[in-house]
């Protein structure tokens, strides 16, 4: 990535955690130094890298590339979700308008980029990766809402898969 480039995640990811709507064209020019239309060119070579994405037909619709689908997925695995991402709902702000994208959810897994369905926090494989003990221990915390348990079971089947300390697993 470019200053320029980085200036302009930078700035994306400012404005969705602080969760107001995504920068228009003329404040990313501002801020990169550049004009509305460079600032254009920018944001399109970073959509075309994967680092940012766009929800079609939205006005200031950016978003980063990584960003869950709020909308659709269960409260606590939501909080989980942002505990993860080190956010949380209050930094978010209730009620605002949250620009993240319908259907972008990514694996967990911080090697991964495969869709996962809304809810879901791994892909099939990285899924069944996971020794089967933590995968019911992980759905049993979901299941009884025990937010700092399913935190923790799935960090550590994040840092398992991360180390590939589970790719023994059958
Ligand atoms: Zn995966």
């Amino acid at each position: 990535m470019t200053p320029r480039e980085t200036v302009v995640v930078d700035m994306v990811r400012e404005r969705l955690q602080a969760g107001v709507a995504a920068p228009s064209l003329r404040e990313i020019g501002s801020r990169a130094g550049v004009s509305a239309a460079g600032a254009k060119g920018i944001v399109d070579r970073l959509v075309s890298q994967g680092v940012l994405a766009r929800i079609p037909a939205a006005r200031r619709s950016l978003r980063l590339a990584d960003g869950i689908d709020l909308r659709g997925v269960a409260s606590d695995a939501l909080r989980a979700e942002l505990a993860r991402r080190g956010e949380t709902l209050d930094a978010l702000g209730a009620g605002t308008r949250l620009a993240f994208a319908k259907g972008a959810v990514t694996c967990a897994a911080d090697c991964c980029q495969v869709q996962v369905e809304r809810g879901k926090l791994f892909c099939r494989r990285h899924w069944f990766t996971l020794p089967r003990v933590l995968r019911e221990d992980i759905l049993r915390a979901f299941a009884a809402k025990d937010v700092t348990r399913y935190q923790e079971l799935v960090a550590r089947a994040r840092d398992g898969i991360d180390s590939g300390r589970f790719e023994v697993w059958p």
